[in-house]
């Protein structure tokens, strides 16, 4: 499990794609053990339409961490970001 993983099973959870419910579990417990993570974020600009999922301290995929969430960084925009819990 890593977050990679977390990252995938987040994705699916949102296209709400069917997930045993030992993936859940297993993402959730790993949170559990990573607190300082925190929850993972979709993360899409509304201008382009390009989205992922990040972690807070994270920023990739043509997004730049901000105090308040995340930009994207080819339109220079505010991206939405929707925090996913299993
Ligand atoms: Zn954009």
């Amino acid at each position: 499990m890593d977050r990679q993983i977390i990252r995938e099973t987040a994705g699916r959870v949102l296209r709400s794609e069917d997930l045993a419910g030992s993936e859940k579990e297993q993402a959730a417990q790993f949170l559990r053990e990573n607190p300082a993570l925190g929850n993972p974020h979709m993360v899409r600009c509304s201008w382009c339409h390009e989205k992922t999922v990040l972690f807070r301290d994270e920023d990739m995929g043509g997004f730049t961490r901000t105090r308040h969430g995340w930009r994207c960084t080819k339109c220079d925009e505010h991206a939405a970001s929707q925090e996913v819990k299993f």
